[in-house]
């Protein structure tokens, strides 16, 4: 493990970083491929992946039937040796992973975030960091990921404002560096979703798409030319915070009628309860043992399910102005695919009607017609490998 770290920090420079970002996302894959991908000339891509396989970042894959003629020789990364720590805070919870580049988890610890303290929740963060390090294998951590829920300047490693832990410009990175002495990586959920679903999934031979995350909150990741768009200040994508109607409900960053304060899971929650406490009769009444303060957005997506009329009414109004951000989406960036994901996606069949009605009515013509409106199931797996490859970004690309 030694060795790789210390022959990361002996590679090149661009051309190294170019080719083993494509290894370690595509492997296995020709030299050939690499070639085409990168716009680097044969030679040149034959020369850094030696250079590469020498020191131990990737290896050759021999790969499928042999019919005759040279076996195709393939390229694939040694991801299985770069270990890290992630952890990922989420509305509830904190999840901290001891995980390789191949995703495959050796450490796993969760703590409940509910009802505590902004300070409470940091100390919990660097707890749960101490306490992967401190596990079987923990040394071979290389860096450290964290997957922040809110508007987050990922350069900085600074969380500008998260709903779920009540933080306002914590300084992540500078924190934990200080604290574990490893490079620290943090990134926003939806970002990191984003990153996750396009250079994993099959999107990613798109060069212009935007990932919308629909959860707690709403973001968005959107990817330009078949790079994340970062924006000046780092914290592009706070699709959440435009203003879909004027005179709309208060909204957690302080402004009110944005969309996250109408389409996210916490505005469904709030629509059925006010609905509820002004009388309307509904499945999730019983549900919820008549609490309603109890109502979570899968008793939401269950009760649509069973047929109940304001379950299925909240969602197509999530679906409307879901719809509405959307155009706003096609018509500002005229993107190849606007991808839906988070748990909103659990309420899909209830709302994608009216959305795609609304993005139609909305959006301009010409930069609708070539888009793609699709769904994305894959959920929190999508921000975990989006975070680790960042990470591996990270450490390839600052130790080069
Ligand atoms: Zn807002």
């Amino acid at each position: 493990m030694e060795g790789v770290t210390t022959n990361v920090k002996v590679m090149g420079g661009l051309n190294e970083s170019l080719v083993v970002n494509m290894i370690r996302r595509r492997g296995p894959i020709s030299r050939v491929d690499i070639a085409k991908l990168t716009g680097l000339t044969a030679p040149t891509v034959t020369n850094v992946s030696g250079k590469l396989i020498e020191a131990g970042l990737i290896q050759e894959y021999m790969v499928g039937e042999y019919s005759g003629g040279r076996r195709p020789v393939l390229l694939k990364a040694n991801s299985e040796m770069v270990n890290m720590i992630i952890v990922d805070i989420r509305s509830k919870e904190i999840k901290g992973y001891l995980i390789n580049g191949e995703l495959e988890v050796a450490e796993e610890i969760c703590h409940d975030i509910r009802n505590l303290d902004k300070d409470k929740i940091l100390s919990l963060v660097e707890d749960t960091i101490a306490k992967c390090y401190a596990s079987d294998n923990g040394k071979l951590a290389m860096a450290i990921g964290i997957i922040v829920r809110g508007p987050v300047m990922s350069r900085e490693g600074l969380s500008l404002f998260s709903p779920s832990t009540g933080w306002h410009n914590v300084p992540l990175k500078y924190i934990m560096e200080e604290k574990f002495r490893l490079p620290v990586f943090v990134e926003n959920d939806m970002r990191a979703m984003a990153l996750g679903a396009y250079h994993y999934g099959p999107y990613r031979d798109i060069k212009n798409a935007v990932f919308l995350g629909v959860g707690g909150g709403i973001g968005s990741g959107i990817i330009l030319n078949g790079e994340l768009y970062r924006g000046l200040g780092d914290s592009a994508g706070e699709i959440g915070h435009t203003v879909v109607d004027v005179n709309g409900p208060a909204c957690s960053c302080g402004n009110s009628g944005c969309l996250e304060a109408m389409a996210s899971e916490t505005a469904l929650i709030a629509m059925v309860t006010e609905a509820i406490e002004q009388g309307e009769s509904s499945l999730l009444y019983e549900m919820v043992e008549s609490n309603i303060n109890a109502i979570r957005p899968e008793h939401i997506y269950t009760a649509a399910g069973d047929g109940d009329l304001l379950a299925i009414k909240a969602l197509q109004h999530v679906g409307r102005y879901l719809g509405m951000g959307a155009a706003n989406i096609i018509n500002i960036f005229n993107p190849q695919l606007v991808l839906i994901g988070g748990g909103i996606v659990k309420g899909q069949q209830f709302m994608e009607e009216t959305m795609k009605e609304v993005i139609k009515e909305r959006a301009l013509g010409n930069c609708y017609s070539s888009t793609r409106i699709e769904f994305s199931t894959e959920g929190r797996r999508a921000a975990l490998k989006g975070i680790v490859d960042l990470v591996m970004e990270g450490i390839f690309f600052s130790l080069k």
